[in-house]
Order: C-alpha cells, then sequence, then structure tokens
C-alpha cells in the first residue's frame, strides 16, 4: 500500500470543516426550490463556475450566498447529514464541525433552528455510521465583539450541544485581540477555544490567539513558519494547528500543492492535522486534501500515520475515547 492509498484507508478525526462550507451545489438549488429562495446563478453548472475564487474575500461572497437556501431546521439535518455520509467513506470516525449562527441570525433563522437540525444530524452520524462529532460555534469576526456576545447569550439554552468557539470569516484587519473578552467568557463557561489566525494574516495573528484567546488550536496556522520563535512555542505547547491544504492552493495561499508548507510543519515538530476546511468550495473532502498533500510533497508512511494520529490527539474527546480511537489507528497502519 502506497503512503497515499495508507492515508486513505486510515482511520481519521477531522477537526476543521465549516458545515456551511460542505453544501454541494446540487443541494443548494435542492434546498432553494423546497424554499423558494431566488438565487442568482441560473443553475448547478454557472455556481460551480463561480467557484473560481482569487483570494478569502471572493471565496465568503459565494459561501454566504449559498448559505441563504438553510431555513428550517430539516435544512440543516440534510446538509450535515450529507457531509457524515461523504466522511464515512473517507473513514472519519470523530469529526468536529464548525457552524456560523451569525450567518443564519442574520436572516431572521432562529439560533435553536440552526443547533438543532446540526445536533440531529450527529445524533444520526453516530448512530447510523458510528461517527462521534461535537459542534463548535465560531463568531464571525468581520462583526463586532458586542455582536459575538449577543450571539453567545443566544446559544447558552443549547449550551449542552457545542463543546466550544471557533474565530473565522476574514481574516485581515480582524486581529484575535477583538473578541478577548468574549473569548474570556467562554472559557469561564467551560467551553474550548479554538480561532483561525495566520492563514492570510500574519504570524502576530497566531500570537493573538494563543496568548489574548488561550486558543487551544490554530486553524490554520501555516505562517507561523515566518517566526521561528513562534514555531518553537507551538512546538513546546504542543499546540495542534488545523490545517487545510486544498483551501490553502484555492485560496492561492500556495500557488502549488509541492510547495504546501505541511513537511515544514511536521518536520518542526508541531501537531499538525489534515482538514478539508469547506470541501464543496475546494474541490475536496478529507481523503482528497490527504491524498493530494501526500502525492505533492512525497511524504513518508511513518509521516502519514503521524498525521492521523495528531488528529485523535488534537480532538476534544474524553481520554478512554481517544486511547480507543488510536488503537483502531494502530491496528489499521499495522504492515499486514
Ligand atoms: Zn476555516
Amino acid at each position: 500500500m502506497s503512503p497515499a492509498e495508507l492515508a486513505a484507508h486510515l482511520p481519521k478525526a477531522e477537526l476543521h470543516i465549516h458545515i456551511e462550507g460542505s453544501l454541494e451545489p446540487e443541494l443548494i438549488f435542492a434546498l432553494a426550490q423546497r424554499n423558494g429562495v431566488k438565487l442568482p446563478y441560473h443553475g448547478v453548472e454557472a455556481l460551480r463556475e463561480a467557484y473560481a475564487f482569487t483570494n478569502l474575500q471572493s471565496f465568503l461572497d459565494i459561501y454566504y450566498a449559498g448559505a441563504s437556501v438553510l431555513l428550517h431546521e430539516v435544512d440543516f439535518f440534510d446538509m450535515a447529514w450529507a457531509y457524515f455520509q461523504r466522511a464515512y467513506a473517507d473513514r472519519v470516525i470523530h469529526a468536529e464541525l464548525f457552524f456560523d449562527p451569525q450567518t443564519h441570525t442574520a436572516r431572521g433563522v432562529d439560533i435553536g433552528v440552526v443547533i438543532g437540525g446540526l445536533q440531529r444530524a450527529c445524533e444520526w452520524a453516530q448512530a447510523e455510521l458510528g461517527i462521534s462529532s461535537r459542534l463548535i460555534l465560531c463568531f464571525l469576526r468581520h462583526l463586532s465583539e458586542e455582536e459575538a456576545f449577543a450571539t453567545l447569550e443566544a446559544a447558552l439554552p443549547y449550551r449542552q450541544h457545542f463543546v466550544g468557539v471557533g474565530l473565522d470569516s476574514s481574516e485581515l484587519g480582524h486581529p484575535p485581540s477583538k473578541f478577548s473578552r468574549v473569548f474570556a467568557r467562554c472559557r469561564e463557561l467551560g467551553l474550548h477555544v479554538v480561532a483561525h489566525a495566520g492563514e492570510e494574516g500574519p504570524p502576530a495573528y497566531i500570537w493573538g490567539a494563543l496568548d489574548d484567546l488561550k486558543a487551544e488550536r490554530i486553524d490554520h496556522g501555516v505562517r507561523c513558519l515566518d517566526d521561528p520563535a513562534l514555531v518553537a512555542e507551538l512546538a513546546r505547547r504542543r499546540t495542534p494547528l488545523t490545517v487545510c491544504p486544498l483551501s490553502n492552493l484555492k485560496l492561492c495561499v500556495v500557488k502549488d500543492l509541492r510547495e504546501h508548507p505541511m513537511k515544514r510543519l511536521l518536520d518542526a515538530g508541531l501537531c499538525a492535522t489534515v482538514n478539508s476546511d469547506d470541501p464543496a468550495y475546494f474541490g475536496g473532502y478529507l481523503n482528497a486534501n490527504f491524498v493530494q498533500t501526500v502525492e505533492a510533497l512525497g511524504l513518508s508512511r511513518e509521516e502519514v500515520i503521524a498525521l492521523a494520529r495528531n488528529s485523535f490527539e488534537a480532538s476534544f474527546i474524553d481520554e478512554e475515547t481517544r486511547q480507543r480511537y488510536l488503537a483502531r489507528l494502530e491496528a489499521a497502519s499495522a504492515p499486514p
């Protein structure tokens, strides 16, 4: 089995998937029809053609248009269930799903509708596919601190259904420090905290996520390599990075996958993981990310196994479950 085939075969956790970013054009149009929403695209092909992004902002504009078809609890269920079925095919056995409540509440959709539909899909994934999952509520960083506080307040009646909070959307111009107080409140509530940093933004934003937000994981974080002291600190703390290679390629963070920093991150001793970010928009789910990265960088069998192991080390699961998953990984990675 080649390293790429091994990567596809191993059980894995996915820790950086925006569930709204798993909406395929076919499902967007099906939901638009079901809900009577008019889209500014003539059909599935026209929408797919519009996926030629040049940067994070041009992607976000289409991403928010796509999410506009989500109105009822069943829509959120259908979206997440479609993701879980694809994740199952890619041997994902644990998934931590980001969701953006503000994208929906701004359109008049109740946050309980959002969380209710996603939560029901998570229960189905466990029952039907044996996939464990967690929900992580993300604040949109281009909106204000005040709006983040209001979103947190609105979500508290559903506190038992999400394990953490994150920070996503347009990075440049919105440093982590903007949300220091709301993240402090989240930590008081016992929520895990993660943040997008160092995708397009500078290493200073990764420092900010660590020091101002006390982030337990950094989402993306690839630009840490510009700052050797930061790399050393991330290695010392063993702070996981949830890296998304095909997203980096599609959003022009790297020009070619052969230039992707994944191998350098591993060589630096960092707890890097592979993830799909917004798979419907960026050209592939978890195994596509793994296989293409492993082939482009010529990663070894040991590096592939380390990436899968890191995904469980970085998961927000209890220790007993972690040991069980690591044992499954070890069994699956043993040479025949
Ligand atoms: Zn992301």
